[in-house]
């Protein structure tokens, strides 16, 4: 019996192949797909687990965290269980994966998804899905797309408020919709405003649409817009992005490629002879960063006490605590770079930063 004999026989496909766009080709093509879903927080648990059960034939899961008990709130594929052990997100939500579709492959990647590691992870990918929690390596990600001429789907999800846009070769871009991404107010992230379940589910399931329209054949199909939604009031909105790319963005446009030039080393250093980490932004991207101390304070004041000194904002973090149990201290200067004090763990400093200073 051929694959696609078996495949409609045991009919386990059945119900989405009905649609009339997929049927047995558009699932023939979904199986041979390769899928990497970038982060396993709350929209990745739960777009990985749309499109495993949907049968793409092959899942890549790259996370640098563990779970928490905080996760398990939102993050579908993750259990008590799983917080108690502090099992990385992406085995266990690999682990997970594996007993909701065992006829798939699916990888995971522990690891922090830097300029360095970008094109090992995702080169050769049909299509790379958004479950990041910061804006510095979203727009590594349009970067790789971009570059290489793979599909992306932006999402996010704060608050009850998520947006999603499609990044489709030889169209639009991530940069020009929002050339300079650092500019401005900090940018809210789900650690400063929160974020409910509700809001993360219908982002993650118009991202795995997207998906699987395209990776089925339907690439026409895939709405060139960018989403907005928010799950409070259930208000939809639909920019289009059909004539937005602009010749002069410095990702499509000029093919610069600033997220991707930058060094992994240079964003994470521990200081020497002192338990700290300095934090320096991507090279290039430095020149769009403003961070304002006196919003910044308005937005860390609930997770810490925190003061203005000049150009500089510093305090002590009240929730998060180092290994051990120790105090975090943070140091933040106008430019974005930042000293993570009482940690000498590079990757735990960039996973505060991320979640705290966000879009700063
Ligand atoms: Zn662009």
């Amino acid at each position: 019996m051929s694959d696609d004999a078996a495949a409609q026989s045991d009919g386990r496909y059945h119900r989405q192949q009905l649609i009339p766009w997929i049927g047995t080709g558009g699932q023939r093509s979904i199986g041979q797909a390769h899928v990497v879903v970038v982060g396993c927080g709350a929209l990745g648990c739960a777009a990985a687990d749309i499109l495993a059960r949907s049968g793409v034939g092959r899942l890549t899961l790259i996370d640098r965290d563990v779970v928490e008990l905080s996760n398990v709130q939102r993050q579908t594929l993750f259990t008590e269980r799983d917080a108690r052990e502090r099992r990385p997100k992406a085995e266990a939500a690999r682990a997970r994966i594996g007993e909701i579709n065992s006829t798939i492959e699916c990888r995971a990647w522990v690891d922090h998804l830097c300029a360095e590691n970008a094109l090992d992870y995702l080169g050769g990918a049909t299509l790379l899905i958004d479950g990041l929690d910061n804006l510095r390596t979203r727009f590594l990600l349009n970067d790789v797309a971009v570059q290489q001429g793979v599909p992306y789907i932006y999402g996010g999800a704060v608050g009850t408020e998520g947006r999603v846009m499609p990044v489709l070769p030889g169209e639009a871009c991530l940069r020009c919709i929002f050339p300079e991404p650092f500019a401005g107010a900090p940018q809210p992230t789900c650690d400063t405003a929160g974020v409910l379940m509700s809001t993360v589910l219908a982002v993650a399931a118009r991202q795995a649409m997207l998906a699987l329209q395209w990776i089925s054949g339907n690439s026409q199909q895939v709405s060139r817009t960018l989403w907005s939604f928010d799950a409070a009031s259930g208000r939809t909105a639909m920019a289009s992005i059909g004539h937005a790319r602009d010749a002069q963005c410095a990702c499509c446009g000029r093919r610069t490629f600033e997220f991707l030039g930058a060094s992994c080393e240079e964003q994470a250093t521990v200081l020497c002879g002192r338990n700290a980490v300095q934090i320096v932004p991507a090279k290039g991207a430095a020149a769009t960063i403003r961070c304002d101390p006196q919003l910044l304070q308005a937005t860390l004041a609930p997770h810490g006490n925190f003061e203005v000194h000049g150009s500089r904002l510093v305090g002590t973090m009240r929730e998060v605590t180092a290994v051990g149990g120790g105090r975090i201290d943070l140091t933040i200067f106008s430019d974005g770079r930042a000293i993570v004090g009482g940690t000498t763990d590079p990757i735990f400093a960039r996973t505060l930063y991320d979640r705290f200073i966000g879009g700063c």
